[in-house]
């Protein structure tokens, strides 16, 4: 007998026959034996709609009443799935996050879990009931209601996962496991039967959108077993998200190929080359809150550089324009920007013991004519931007050149 998590994301439970699925599925996992805690997510849209009920009152709405309105679409969800696998004969209980007393800090719509007490879901399922826990929210020390960001319940899984120690976490969502690519951009896309912590973790932050990044940052540091799975279907292993394994030979050197079709990058032309430029350059930008992805500083010459970085398409005209101003104070001969740019990465941990993989992939651009902007590389993943054009040609060439098609 194991102890298992499930979570059920927002349109495995998007409506009521299919709550009444997920009942079915955690009546199979009990009748196998298994004491199951269930994590639902918002009905799909829900979190959505709620939200814009706040901005319709708001422009600017209180954080605090935010997470107030956000929370309560997993509110809904954890008492209609409970009611549903009551109809299946079982005993089930739901709780809100702040029953549980799943214990945040006070960081409104974007709170951090900082303790969860298992006491009661422990006597619970001692009592052979389903614990129904509501996903994305806590409370913090004063009993305010928080929420955990977007997405925010693949995380609450994986928490609730570490504190009972459970056996395993099972993500079920639409699709069935993780992809070694987009398969809408390369339909060979294969899925893997397993994939490290870490290049899960760059997958996700490279914009492949299974899981919440931070759920797998927390899996990884707690050693939670993760599994990804398909709601829609009986069968099938999904995904396994592992630790790292050197006896495994069979490893493949690339795992995927992730891409973000929002990347823009902006260039100030002829700056000064002395110390405290890249600081003049991009304090400002971070003060106006752009994350900024790569950069790269070219070797000075005659006393002057080039200087390029990357942000979110959707922060680019703010860039640009803070660019604008510092143009001056820094002595810029010119600011120049392009938005229709992408990146495209290779991620794999058997890059680390096996070099060539850059020179690879570059070699496999040129071929295709394919003009690389920008590189820049971890341990585990090259990245390269490039005109936003050629962004399939790249991720079906790459997926094929390093063996990743389906047979
Ligand atoms: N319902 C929340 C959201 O839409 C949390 C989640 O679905 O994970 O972000
Ligand atoms: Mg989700």
């Amino acid at each position: 007998m194991a102890l298992i998590v499930q979570k059920y994301g927002g349109t495995s439970v998007g409506s009521t026959e299919r709550i009444k699925n997920v009942a079915k599925r955690v009546a199979r996992w009990k009748a196998m034996g298994h004491d199951v805690v269930v994590v639902p997510s918002a009905m799909s849209g829900e979190t959505n709609r709620l939200i814009g009920l706040a901005k319709e009152i708001s422009a600017t709405p209180s954080p605090r009443e935010l997470d107030v309105i956000a929370s309560t679409g997993e509110q809904v969800t954890i008492g209609l799935l409970a009611m549903a696998i009551q109809e299946e004969g079982l005993k089930a209980k739901s709780y809100t996050g702040s029953q549980v007393r799943v214990l945040t800090d006070s960081t409104f719509t974007k709170a951090r879990i900082l303790q969860i007490d298992d006491e009661r879901m422990r006597k619970d399922l001692a009592e052979g009931n389903v614990v129904v826990v509501a996903g994305f929210q806590g409370a913090d020390e004063n009993g305010n209601i928080t929420t955990l960001g977007r997405g925010g319940s693949d995380t609450s899984a994986v928490a609730l996962a570490a504190a009972l120690k459970a056996d395993e976490c099972q993500i079920y969502t639409d699709v069935d496991g993780v992809y070694t690519t987009d398969p809408r951009v390369v339909p060979e896309a294969r899925k893997l039967d397993t994939i490290t912590f870490e290049e899960m973790l760059e997958m996700a932050s490279l914009g492949s959108k299974v899981l919440q990044i931070r759920s797998v940052e927390f899996a990884g540091k707690y050693k939670v077993k993760l599994r990804v799975l398909s709601s829609f279907q009986d069968e099938g292993e999904g995904t396994l998200i592992t630790v790292e394994d050197d006896k495994n030979m069979e490893q493949p050197i690339i795992s995927g190929i992730a891409f973000n079709r929002d990347e823009a990058k902006l260039t100030v032309l002829g700056v000064p080359d002395r110390p405290g430029i890249a600081y003049q350059i991009l304090g400002p930008i971070a003060d106006a809150n752009i994350d900024v992805d790569m950069i790269i500083q070219n070797v000075g010459v005659d006393g002057t550089t080039d200087f390029s970085f990357t942000v979110n398409r959707s922060e680019y005209t703010k860039a640009m324009a803070v660019l604008e101003q510092v143009k001056q104070h820094v002595g810029a001969r010119e600011i120049v920007g392009d938005n229709k740019t992408c990146k495209v990465s290779a991620v794999g941990v058997g890059m680390r013991s096996h070099p060539g993989v850059a020179s690879q992939m570059f070699r496999t651009l040129a071929e295709e004519g394919i003009n690389i902007q920008m590189i820049s590389t971890s341990e585990i993943k090259i990245s390269v931007v490039i005109d936003e054009k050629y962004l399939e040609l790249a991720v079906r060439i790459l997926h094929k050149t390093f063996g990743l098609d389906q047979a």
